[in-house]
């Protein structure tokens, strides 16, 4: 009988250690999923937008045509703005 109440002992002992071994360590709680990383990433950034200097229409600088007198929104702008500076 005493044999029994040992070898139930040190059953429980291994029960125990290879219950614990089993079990994977979780001191830390997961870090949450981040929200903000793809929606900031999927979006472009701003584009600066400017106005031209003939008529005064808003345009993105990216379609917007450089000249000497500042941005313009076509050719035919740039051509009549430049011409009075003549
Ligand atoms: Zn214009």
């Amino acid at each position: 009988m005493k044999l029994l109440f040992w070898v139930l002992v040190l059953a429980l002992f291994f029960f125990v250690l290879g219950f614990k071994r089993g079990r994977p360590e979780r001191s830390t709680p997961p870090p949450p999923p981040r929200t903000d990383a793809p929606v900031a990433a999927a979006e472009p950034a701003p584009e600066r937008m400017v106005d031209c200097a003939e008529c005064g229409t808003h345009l993105p600088v990216s379609e917007a045509l450089p000249g000497r007198g500042g941005h313009f929104c076509c050719a035919e702008h740039r051509s009549r703005f430049e011409a009075r500076l003549k």
